[in-house]
Formats: C-alpha cells, sequence, structure tokens
C-alpha cells in the first residue's frame, strides 16, 4: 500500500511541471496512507527531474518522519495539520502557481464569474490568513478556511494555493484547475469587470458537476 502511494504521489508531481505551477523545488504533493495515521510527502530541496518513489518520505499525522532517506518537505507540518484535523482529506496540494499567487498577494478571493469555478468550486476560491511557514499557522488557516467550505483551494495571503482532495490526484487537479480559473478571472479583469452569476447557478452547476457529471465509476 505504502510503495503504491510512494509511486503515485511521485508521479503526481511530474504534472505540477507538466501544467506550469511550479518553479525550482517550489511545490509539493503528499497523500495519505488509507487507513493509516500516514502520509507520503515530496523530499525538501530535491529537484523535480529528480525525484523517484524512493525518495518520497512517510511521515506520521504529527509530521515525524516514519520511513524515508530525505528530510520532508518544509511545508510538513501544513500537510500534517490538514490531515489531523479533516479526516476526510487524502491528498493535500501547495503551489506558488503564477496567477493564483497573484491574488494571494493582493489577499483577494477569486470570484465566482465562470461556470467551470460554480463547477469545480462551487463559488469563490477563498483567500486565507496571513501565516509564516515552520509551526501550525499555515496548517490552521488552512483547515479554517476550508472547513465546510465547497472549495477544495484556499489562496493563502502573500504565499500562494494550497489544495486538498478526495486523493493526492484530486488534490492535483483542484490545483490545476484553481491556476486555470485564476488566469482567466485576472485576464477578464484587465477588460473590464467579470459579471457574477446567481447563487441559485452557482448552486445548480456545482451540483450538476459533482452528482451528474462525467464517468461516475471513474470519480
Ligand atoms: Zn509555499
Amino acid at each position: 500500500m505504502i510503495e503504491q502511494l510512494r509511486e503515485a504521489v511521485c508521479g503526481l508531481h511530474a504534472e505540477l511541471v507538466r501544467y506550469n505551477l511550479v518553479a525550482w523545488t517550489a511545490g509539493n504533493v503528499s497523500g495519505r496512507v488509507p487507513g493509516e495515521d500516514l502520509f507520503v510527502i515530496k523530499p525538501s530541496g530535491v529537484s523535480y527531474d529528480d525525484l523517484t518513489p524512493a525518495s518520497m518520505v512517510v511521515c506520521d499525522l504529527e509530521g515525524n518522519v516514519v520511513d524515508g532517506a530525505h528530510a520532508p518537505s518544509s511545508d510538513t507540518a501544513a500537510h500534517a495539520y490538514v490531515y489531523r484535523h479533516m479526516p476526510e482529506v487524502g491528498g493535500v496540494v501547495h503551489t506558488h502557481s503564477t496567477y493564483a499567487s497573484a491574488w494571494a498577494a493582493r489577499g483577494e478571493s477569486i470570484p465566482c464569474v465562470l461556470t467551470a469555478m460554480a463547477d469545480e468550486f462551487g463559488g469563490e476560491i477563498p483567500i486565507g490568513p496571513f501565516a509564516l511557514i515552520g509551526g501550525d499557522d499555515i496548517g490552521k488557516g488552512i483547515v479554517k478556511v476550508l472547513s465546510g467550505h465547497r472549495s477544495p483551494a484556499v489562496l493563502m495571503q502573500n504565499h500562494g494555493v494550497f489544495t486538498i482532495g478526495a486523493s493526492a490526484k484530486a488534490a492535483v487537479k483542484a490545483a490545476v484547475m484553481c491556476e486555470d480559473v485564476a488566469r482567466t478571472v485576472h485576464v477578464s479583469r484587465q477588460l473590464g469587470e467579470p459579471l457574477p452569476i446567481r447563487q441559485d447557478d452557482v448552486d445548480r452547476l456545482y451540483d450538476r458537476y459533482q452528482n451528474v457529471y462525467g464517468q461516475r465509476s471513474s470519480r
């Protein structure tokens, strides 16, 4: 089980590169080991080209290394805090993707002005507090904003994006979609004021996308 997750989490890091969400060694993906108080996360400071399943680090939910030759990502405390407080979460992703981080730098949530946003995020993508790396402050901010929120993404002020999902893959998808809509809404803003979508239409779009759309067996 852990070996499979090492492979999956390692492979998902390539998606961050493929979608142009990360520079140098910034960004990280983690996945919770199903049924265990453990998660697999990227090692700290290793370049994306050099990541291997064996270099992934297994941590407990306090962020202590259980298995791995490398130090875990410097964002491990934030991932651990999320897993401790949101048991439904199976994956966490962090990036400094350009457009989403530009919204974060302004401390502004992304308004729901695209049907794709209503589908994926169920409304706006919220802004979280300014928090310094190291302790539990980032994790606390993520959990406070995303608990009970439809959005799987939060823009941490002056920092970047954290996303959650039922799996590491779902959290990566949320990070990709977050950057995509952040870019489009930004471009729209340059042309004028984007039109909001009525709340009942947002609700209908979200419900349809989450419950009806796509191949249900693959969700
Ligand atoms: Zn960061």
